[in-house]
Formats: structure tokens, sequence, C-alpha cells
């Protein structure tokens, strides 16, 4: 074959990326300069100020001057980075530490870590599953969790999302399979939703399925002592059989972990590939890690900040139904705001059209609060089901009740404003 015939490599992704503008899907990144949270939720976005209502740092800990500490003095002690994987000479007492501390805050004998929350997804499915063997998954789980069943070559069927009959129907009609994996996100990350986890826990042992939670947005957060949406519902830890939490939200620094039985983490040190085949985690994180840790458990009214904010947003922001814009059932930091049907309503009527206005609304209104000095993410499809775009507020123990009002006085001006415009247009 020529090499003429075959199309550039440039040719045939600038094609995709031209698709992705006219889909109105391509995205930014935009540079933040300077800290996190050094006053609050604020965030330097390309040199201007702005109030965040998008980052993870649900405990307001990414920014902690005990954490800055606590990493220089991580990296004196143990060195920047880990040098090599954890079987070859990268695991260090900062993590062996680290790994026994967040298996008693999950409440399992033992916990691994791996460097982010989506490749322990990988490691733990992939290791646990093969041809042959069903991943159930909640149709709203996260997208590592769906990459991680294709890795492992395992079935993936779905469930009706935290609807756990549906779930144990499921498992009836896969009752042959090999192996099962019941799969569900502690708390669900464009919804802000929890999974029930005691009814999930019952239909697993009635069909002989395993179940894991990839509790991402829930460690640190719920919870009385921040162990996550398990120990916010009063579920005995022995009834999960993998649980998978990360660092880089509540915690303020970076990473993941896996906790459950000895039996489990000795396998997956064994042969889990996504976490053989890597560099370990920065020691030095490991170790700030800890002081992480130290102030979950000792800093309670942080949750309880964040509680209260969580409910004074919801309090103001009901109204905003009246524009046809729709809080999700949460009550975690994960607060999205859904685009009604009625923002689609411009336009010829059909469905992709309908589609294309309703994803375009959540950029316009995400746009408007941009320049009211409000930074908050406007997701759409493929992240949420078509026609549901919204913003998605994430709100953390940085912020001040007045920053909430700042952020609902926002909302109500700018929906005001673009309701009233559609109406003049229709
Ligand atoms: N699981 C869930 C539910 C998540 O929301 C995320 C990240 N947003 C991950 C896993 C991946 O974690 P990490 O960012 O540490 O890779």
């Amino acid at each position: 074959m020529s090499a003429s015939s075959v199309d550039s490599l440039d040719d045939v992704l600038a094609a995709r990326l031209a698709t992705q503008r006219e889909r109105q899907r391509y995205r930014r990144r935009v540079t933040t300069t300077g800290k996190v949270a050094e006053k609050g939720g604020h965030l330097r976005r390309e040199g201007r100020e702005t109030l965040a209502f998008c980052s993870n740092d649900y405990l307001g800990l990414a920014g902690d001057p005990r954490l800055a500490q606590a990493l220089a003095e991580g990296a004196r002690r143990f060195g920047t980075g880990g040098g090599a994987s954890h079987l070859v000479c990268g695991h260090s007492e900062a993590h062996e530490h680290l790994e026994s501390r967040l298996a008693e805050l999950a409440g399992c004998q033992r916990a691994v870590l791996f460097s982010s929350g989506y490749q322990a997804n990988l490691g733990v499915i992939s290791t646990l599953l093969g041809r042959g063997d069903v991943a159930l998954h909640d149709r709203l789980n996260h997208a590592s969790l769906l990459d991680a069943t294709r890795l492992a070559g395992a079935t993936l069927e779905r469930y009706t999302h935290r609807d756990s009959d549906d779930c144990g129907a499921r498992l009836s009609e896969v009752e042959a399979a090999r192996r099962k994996l019941v799969v569900t996100d502690g708390v669900f990350s464009m919804d802000g939703d929890t999974a029930e986890l005691e009814p999930l826990a019952t239909h697993c042992e009635r069909h002989r399925a395993w179940l894991m939670i990839d509790d991402a947005h829930g460690f640190g957060v719920l919870g009385a002592h921040g162990g996550g949406t398990r120990e916010a519902q009063g579920l005995d830890p022995s009834r999960i059989a993998v649980t998978v939490g990360t660092l880089g939200k509540a915690f303020g620094t970076q990473g993941a972990f896996v906790a459950g039985s000895e039996t489990l983490i000795d396998a997956l040190i064994q042969f889990s590939r996504p976490y053989i085949y890597t560099t370990s985690l920065s020691p030095a994180l490991a170790w700030a890690t800890l002081t992480s840790l130290d102030i979950v458990r000792d800093e309670p009214e942080r949750r309880v900040h964040l509680l209260s904010l969580i409910e004074r947003f919801r309090r103001g922001a009901a109204s905003l139904s009246e524009f046809d814009l729709h809080l999700t059932p949460s009550a975690t930091p994960i607060q999205p705001l859904v685009i009604g049907s009625s923002w689609s309503t411009t336009g010829e009527g059909r469905q992709e059209n309908r589609q294309g206005v309703n994803e375009a609304a959540a950029l316009r209104l995400s746009a408007e609060l941009e320049s009211a000095g409000l930074w908050c993410s406007a997701i759409r499809p493929p992240s949420v089901p078509a026609g549901t775009s919204r913003l998605r507020f994430t709100l953390s123990a940085a912020h001040t009740h007045e920053d909430i009002d700042r952020l609902l006085s926002a909302l109500f001006t700018t929906a005001r404003r673009l309701s009233s415009a559609r109406r003049r247009l229709a």
C-alpha cells in the first residue's frame, strides 16, 4: 500500500475534532493560577478571581497549609517520587502507614493504594472478573467502572438507577454466570444522590454475587467519622466485598485506595496489572494524606458546616423550579440543577434540535454565571443522558454562607433574565 493512500493521522483526528466542534462538544481546559481555597472556594481563573463551585475539594483541604507542610516534610523524608512500582522498591513506610489508616476508616481488614481512582477501578475489576463473568452496574455509574469492565472482558449489564429490585431481577437472569459483581457508585457523581446499600447487599447475598462500591465522593464527607456512604447508612462493612475510595476529593491530595479482606488485598497486590506495572503514588503525597486523615477525624465541624451549606443552597434553589430549573434529590455536596424541557422549546421541535438547545442552555447559564464571577460546570451528554444537561454545583466546607447567598442571587438574576428573553423570542 502506498503511503499516500493512507489517511494522515492529523487528517483523521482533525475530522473528529471538527465534528466535536460542530456538536458544541469541544472542551477547553481553563488554566487556574495560584492555589486553591486560600480564601474559601476562590480560584484565579485565567488571572481573574472567581468563586468556584466546581471542585471536589469538599472539605477545603486542598489548600490547607498543614497539608502543604506535611507534603514538604514527606518529600524531605521519603523523596518526591516513589521511584519504582510497589513490588520493586517503590513501597515506603509512608504508603504502609497510610494503607493501615485507610483500612481503619473503611472498617476493613486491609487496604491498598493506587495512584488514582480511575486506576483503582481498572485494577479491581480486571482482577476479579474475566470472560464469562458478569459485572452488573447501576445505570449511572462512573465511566472508569465501565472501562474497567471492558478491560476485564466481562459482560456488562445494567440495572435501573438506584433500583435494587431491578438489580435483583437482573441477577436472577444471569444466575448461571461463573462470577457476578454488582457495582455501584456510593455517591453518584453527576446527580449527587446515593446508592441504597442494604437492599443491594441483600440481593447480592441471595444470588451469590459480590458487591463493590466506589465511594469516591462519599469518603471524608459522609458518616459521623467520614467513613463514607456505608458508615452514613450504618451497614456492616463485612457485607461489602470491595470498597474504593479516592484521595483527590475530600482528602485534598491525590490517589485512591481499595479496601476489603486481607485476601482481596493480597490478590490485588499479586495479580492486578494496573497496580503492578506502574510507579507508586508519591510517598510525599501519601505522607501528606495522613495529615488529611487526622483532620477528617479531628475536625468533624467541617462536615457539619458543609451540611449547613447544602441545606442553605437547597432551601434557596428549590424555587428555581419556577424557571424550569430543577434540583436533583441530593443530600451531598454535589448539587446539580437540571435544565427542564421548556428551555428546549425553541427551534424546529425535532429531537436532536431540542437536545442541542438543552445543551446550549446549560452552556449559556454557565457563561452568564461566569461573567458574574462564579465558576460552575455545565454538564452535558455523554456525561449525562441526552435532554438532561445541567449545571453542577459542588459545595465545599471552604465556602461560607455568604458565598452560597451570592450564588443563589446570581442564579435567580440569570434565570429571570434568560427566561424573559426566551419568552420574548417565543
Ligand atoms: N470514581 C468516581 C465515582 C469518580 O467520580 C471519579 C472521578 N471523578 C473517579 C472514580 C476517578 O477518581 P480519580 O480522579 O482519583 O481518578
